[in-house]
């Protein structure tokens, strides 16, 4: 956490901000001094959040056994992924920054570098279903029950990215929208980033869009660009580390490819900005719909002409950020491009991550696809 009146004049006092503004709680000073001048600057966003302050416990809320530690302020992830035996494990190692070098290192491709979950079968969803999804998935209870999956396995804590993307599906309007969707899916997935190196775990959507021949096209400056390019077919689930499981032997058939099966997910990696990219992948895939998870609409200026493309187009696109102060600032660079209100107003996303994120400049919680909102 740093002063929120840092770098606005005077030096800041040394060692952690520990005054916190009294009204909202959400900002910190290292001094009565910078809290006093900085009280211009902060008095607009003050009460917007607080009100966001108070809906903490509400974000801070899930059903796993684990929801206590993981959701601790403060509370560091290497600790957390440490307690359940997976730091700087197999797919688990970017969910912490203390091995940078996972994000360097030549990833040999989706299904090559992570072999599996690093979890016993009874923890993952590495097989088939047990039935076809059915009803409404309505957040991580309803998921878990689905899967059979008991309340302190971890696997939300990776599987956030496709059960996001399975709700933005049904909170867009595409489902009604064409015929056409009923067998295929195309979506354009903007600002890929850390998923990147935990792309097996997108094998989930086959289970979540079963009979859908899924496309998801995944552009963004974050893919390298050896990568550019790259195209995988998802056929299979995740397995699980247990040798004699089931998944091994699926694993084997289907290694000779992918082609033939019914409900296959297919992801193609394009290096750049969507503006700059959008005809050539036109050229191969036209989107039923746009996700773009932890976007930082307000944060980065280079999504300002995506939003305008966007707009042109008249594709449902849906954004997600890390905190609802994130998502009211992104709000407020889309309506200014498209002048009028967002289409799917900000709301919490009950698929966010349940692992909490330290924000540098607020106290507010925040969690990888912690809010959606949509244009
Ligand atoms: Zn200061
Ligand atoms: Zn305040
Ligand atoms: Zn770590
Ligand atoms: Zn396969
Ligand atoms: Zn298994």
């Amino acid at each position: 956490m740093e002063c929120a009146a840092r770098g606005s004049g005077t030096p800041c006092a040394p060692g952690p901000p520990t005054r916190r503004c009294g009204n909202c709680g959400a900002v910190a000073y290292c001094s009565l001094s910078h809290q006093m001048s900085h009280w211009n600057d902060h008095k607009d966003e003050c009460p917007r959040l607080q009100q966001q302050m108070r809906r903490a416990d509400a974000l801070n809320d899930f059903p796993f056994s684990f929801t206590v530690e993981s959701t601790l302020l403060g509370g560091v992830r290497c600790s957390f992924l440490d307690s359940i035996g997976l730091h700087r494990t197999g797919i688990w190692r970017s969910e912490c920054c203390c091995a940078p070098s996972v994000m360097q290192s030549n990833n040999p491709g989706i299904d090559g570098e992570f072999g599996d979950w690093s979890l016993a079968s009874t923890l993952c969803p590495c097989t088939e279903p047990r039935s076809p999804i059915s009803t409404y998935l309505s957040g991580w209870k309803d998921y878990y029950q689905w899967r059979s999956l008991p309340l302190d396995s971890p696997v939300a804590i990776l599987l956030h990215w496709p059960l996001t993307i399975y709700h933005c599906f049904q909170l867009s309007s595409v489902q009604t929208l064409t015929k056409e969707v009923s067998d295929k899916l195309h979506i354009h997935y903007l600002g890929p980033d850390k998923e990147l190196h935990q792309l097996a775990v997108f094998g989930e959507l086959k289970a979540l869009f079963p009979g859908i021949q899924l496309h998801i096209e995944l552009i963004g400056p974050a893919v390298p660009k050896f990568r550019d390019g790259e195209e995988a077919s998802l056929c299979c689930y995740l397995p699980c580390s247990d040798e004699s499981c089931l998944c091994k032997s699926y694993k084997e058939l289907y290694d000779g490819g992918c082609e033939g099966k019914s409900s296959t997910v297919t992801l193609k990696l394009r290096k750049g900005f969507y503006h700059e990219r959008v005809r050539d992948i036109l050229k191969d895939s036209c989107p039923h719909l746009i996700v773009a998870p932890n976007a930082g609409v307000a944060a980065y200026a280079s999504w300002l002409p995506t939003i305008e493309l966007i707009k042109e187009m008249g594709i449902p696109a849906v954004f997600t950020d890390f905190c609802e102060e994130a998502a009211h600032l992104a709000a407020g660079c889309i309506s200014s491009v498209t002048r009028s209100p967002l289409r799917l107003p900000i709301q919490i996303n009950p698929f966010r991550q349940p692992l909490v994120m330290e924000d540098s400049a607020l106290y507010l919680p925040c969690y990888s696809n912690c809010f959606i909102f949509g244009m």
